[in-house]
This record gives structure tokens, sequence and C-alpha cells, in this order.
């Protein structure tokens, strides 16, 4: 594994034995995985880059058995990396060799529903599309959507603030999740928020809802739902340049419109994709816009004609709108599977994920082409266009280390270049292992201990999913007591895992 990782404890390594009985004891019969084999589907997520077996998978059913866990680890200085389905891009849910694996997937119950409230309670590992299936009948969805969302937890959507194609308009996981329930290390159980509209105190669900794992264990959620439009329909946008698409996106939002979900893909991307899913993609043209409106039927009439203007403006060389609901789907169908059919043209894939203001996409998609140059790797976008929140699909050769060096240098500065133009270093995948060490290129040593404060209150050993996020862990101790000079921190180059 060629990512820095904590040093492991030796002590912990050699008590081994003891620690698989003690959580045997806990979570009885098969809710503890301790051989070679049977860990293995556990080593990685979805940054398959990097991978470790961890120390012994637990898989816990009850609160109760996630609490008394988390106890006996933090008595016994024992650490913890939560994981829901493992579909994280950003290696949030990557093991430790001397920590528990603890495995949410058996909390996968959807325990009640209240549509005059517009809520549901469910169980962290529900999958995302389970929650829209489980009210679809009565016409109601949870609105984001990830790609991913046949796959991943509601858990997993916490700790990374997920997002969809329907962000854009209907907001990120903070803005859908209302309430929680959390063990914390020390195998205390709060509840956050709940089936209300506001919560009194500091908004602790908001500090939760994006903390990777770092603060606790979330072993029940409530979800708002939403009623379903009355109408929905997609426009597939063709245009001779990835900048003019770009230049249309930030057109169609300047006119006051914020459709249902507006996406974009290159020409490399869209090949990819028509050959996987037959949707009928335009061939001959370099970027592909799919954009949704949604509302009632005169408004959805209304703002079709409108984008339709604005695209003809932008040069837009093939104009589609979906006539029926199974080709407004087909629209989509190319576009979640993109990752997938990248599958067919590179043997690897490194996907990034930085956002920017919408203005700098034609600028920073110009810059990516030249990067792509320098470092003789393909890339295929496929993105949240309307959010600014791109994602560079850097294509590579994980059987060849130089293609993985370059791969990683130019995630890096991708990365960079979107903190350059205003954004931020992730939009919706989180920091994990992937851009920590990128931290400090948007945050200051200030910020950063700040940030880290909050994470001792929730837990003081730094046993929760360390060598995530932080590019350095000091001690809380330290950060209680260090005195900080002109923004200087005292040895600033001392590891402080
Ligand atoms: C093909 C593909 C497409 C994707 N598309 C999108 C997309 O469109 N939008 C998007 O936002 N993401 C996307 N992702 C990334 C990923 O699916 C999301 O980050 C997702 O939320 C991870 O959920 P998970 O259940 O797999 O969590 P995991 O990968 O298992 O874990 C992710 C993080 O959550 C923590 N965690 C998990 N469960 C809990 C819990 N119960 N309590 C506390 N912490 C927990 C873990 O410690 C880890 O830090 C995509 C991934 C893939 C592979």
């Amino acid at each position: 594994m060629s990512v820095r990782m904590p040093p492991r404890d030796e002590a912990v390594l050699a008590r081994r034995d003891e620690i698989v009985a003690a959580l045997r004891r806990i979570v009885p019969g098969e809710g503890v995985i301790s051989t070679t084999r049977e860990m293995r589907p556990y080593e990685s997520d979805g940054l398959t880059a990097y991978r470790q077996l961890p120390l012994v998978v637990v898989l816990p059913s009850t609160t109760d058995q996630v609490s008394q866990v988390l106890r006996w680890c933090y008595e016994n200085g024992v650490k913890v990396v939560p994981r829901g389905a493992g579909t994280s891009l950003s290696g949030g849910a990557l093991p430790l060799g001397d920590g528990v694996l603890l495995g949410m997937g058996k909390f996968n119950k959807v325990r009640s529903i209240d549509f005059a409230d517009r809520v549901a309670v469910v169980e962290p590992g529900v999958t995302n599309l389970a929650v829209t299936k489980a009210v679809e009948h009565a016409g109601f969805y949870y609105a984001p959507d990830p790609s991913s969302q046949i796959a991943c937890t509601i858990g997993g959507n916490i700790a990374e603030n997920s997002g969809g194609v329907h962000s854009l308009k209907y907001g990120l996981t903070t803005n859908n999740v209302l309430g929680c329930e959390l063990v914390l290390i020390t195998g205390e159980v709060v509840r956050l928020g709940g089936p209300h509209l506001d919560a009194g105190g500091y908004d602790l669900l908001g500090v939760v809802t994006g903390s990777e794992g770092l603060l606790g264990v979330v072993t029940e959620v409530t979800v708002r739902i939403l009623q379903k439009p009355e109408t929905a329909r997609a426009m597939l946008v063709g245009f001779a340049s990835t900048e003019a698409a770009g230049e249309c996106v930030g057109r169609i939002i300047a006119a006051g419109i914020i459709p249902g979900g507006m996406e974009m893909m290159d020409r490399l991307a869209t090949e990819a994709v028509e050959q996987f899913v037959h949707a009928g993609y335009p061939l001959d043209v370099e970027a592909i816009l799919i954009v949704e409106l949604d509302g009632p039927r005169a408004e959805c009439d209304h703002l079709i004609e409108t984008v339709s203007a604005i695209a003809a403006d932008c040069g837009a060389q093939t104009v589609r709108v979906s006539t029926s609901e199974e080709e407004r789907l087909l629209f989509w169908a190319g576009r979640k599977a993109a990752f997938g059919a990248v599958g067919r043209i590179s043997p690897d894939y490194y996907c990034m994920d930085g956002t920017i203001p919408r203005a700098k996409l034609p600028y920073v998609l110009q810059r990516t082409r030249e990067l792509s140059a320098k470092y003789a790797l393909r890339c295929a976008n496929v993105f949240h266009a309307g959010d600014g929140n791109l994602h560079p699909l850097i294509l590579y050769d994980a059987n060849d280390p130089d293609e993985l060096a370059r791969a990683e240098a130019f995630g890096a500065d991708i990365l960079r270049l979107c903190v350059e133009v205003g954004g931020v270093l992730t939009g919706e995948h989180g920091v994990g292992v992937e851009k920590r060490d990128l931290m400090p290129t948007m945050f200051s040593e200030i910020d950063l201990n700040q940030q880290q404060r909050l994470k001792c209150a929730f837990d003081q050993k730094g046993l929760l999913n360390p060598g995530k996020v932080f590019p350095v862990l000091n001690s809380c101790a330290e950060l209680g007591r260090m005195h900080v000079s002109a923004g200087k921190l005292p040895f600033p180059d001392i590891p402080r895992f």
C-alpha cells in the first residue's frame, strides 16, 4: 500500500486472539470474521488502488452490540473503521491492519414511514435506492441519488454527505436528513435531530453529516421523503466542444432556471457509455448535457422551450427531449452507469471529485486536457455540471506502478486546480485517504487544528477511523494546550498520528 497510514500498534497486533475472543462474546455466531480468506472482501473499498486486511471484521446487528463493541475498543485502545457497502471512492472505509472493521450491513431494515410528516426512519445499512423503493408506491421518493445508489448505504451517505444528479435542485444528504442515532466511541448513544423540521441546540447533525466515520457510528437515520414531481422530462443536448457545453450550463442557471439535474459527459465518456447502454447518445459531438426539467406539466414545457433556446444560442448541434418515462430513464441510465462503462476502455480508473465555481468550467476543462497530455494518461469527464462538481476519470493500468504514480500526480494537480480557481477539494466523495495530504492546500494549520478540536470532543483517543481526512492527527491533549504563534505550529513536520 503506497499511502501513508498511522504506525501499527504492535501491542494490539500481539493481542489479536484475545481481541477476537472478546468481540465474539459481544457479537456471537457469524458476527465476527477473522480468517484471511473471509476478510479478503473487506480489504478495500471503491478506491481499489489501496488495500489492507483488517485486524478483524465485526458485523453487529443491534445498537446495543455497536455500543458494547465501541466501549470495549475504547477501553482497550483498539482502532475502529466503520463500513457501509464499501463504495467510497476516497478510501474512507479502507481498513487498518491493527483496527476492527465494523460492517453495518446487518442494519438493513426500514423501521417506519410517515407520509403525513414526510419522513422515513431507516437503519444505516439500508441502501439509498431501497428508501425510494419503500415509499414510491405512495408517489414519494428520497431525493439524493448517488450513481452508486443500488449499493451504497444511507449510513455511508451521511458519512460522506453524498449527492447525486438531483442534488442541484433538491440538495445533498445534509439537506435531506432530519435526525440520527449515533454511538460514540465510549459506547454512549446520542440522538441528534428527529422527525421535526428544526432542532434546538448546536447543529451537531450537520457536523456529523460529512464526518467520514471519524465522530461516531450511525445506527438509525430519519430521512426526509419528497412527493414525486407531476412531470419530469430529460433533454439530451450535444455540443462541438466541452467549453460550449460549460458555457450553456452557466447561461441556464443565470436565466434563473434550476433544473432537476444537469450533467455533462465528454466524448470519451459518451463513447464508453453508449457501447454499454445503447441510450442513443450522439457520438459526433465533443460533449453532451443531460438536463432534466421537472414540476407541473405547463412549467416543464415552458422550461424546455427556454433551455432549448439557450442551448441553440450556445451552438448546440443536437437536441432531443424525452417523450416517455422510459426514454427519460434511458437518458439517465447511461450517465448512472458511466463509471462502470469506463471499465470497458481501461483496466483501471481513478475517479476525482472536486468542485469549482460554475463559471470556471470551460477554463478548468481546458487545463485538465493539458494535464492529460502532460501525464500521458487519458481522462474521461462525467460530472454534475450544474453543481460545478467535477468527476474526471483518469484512465490507467494498476499493474504498471509508473502509471499509478502518474495517475495520482495528475489527480492531485486537478484538485489543486479546483482550489486555485476558488473551488474545493471534494464535492461529495469525501477526503478519506485520497485527498488527506492535499488538505493544507485549502486549509491553514489553524483551520485544521480547529476541526480536530471538534474531533476531540467526540473521540478523545483518536480511535475512530484514524489516518483519514487529517494529514496529521494531533493528540487531543496537545491541541488543548498548544500555543500557536502567528499561525506557526511548533515542530510542524513531526507526524502526530
Ligand atoms: C460507481 C460509483 C458511483 C458513485 N457515484 C456517486 C455519486 O454519484 N455521488 C456520491 O456522492 N458518491 C458516489 N459514489 C461514492 C460512494 O458510493 C458514496 O460515498 C457512498 O455514500 C458510500 O456509501 P457506502 O455505504 O458504500 O459507505 P462506505 O464506502 O462503506 O463508507 C464510506 C464512509 O462512511 C463511513 N461509514 C459508513 N457507514 C457508517 C456508519 N453507519 N456510521 C458512521 N460512518 C459510517 C465509513 O467509515 C467511510 O468513512 C460512487 C461510488 C461508486 C463506486
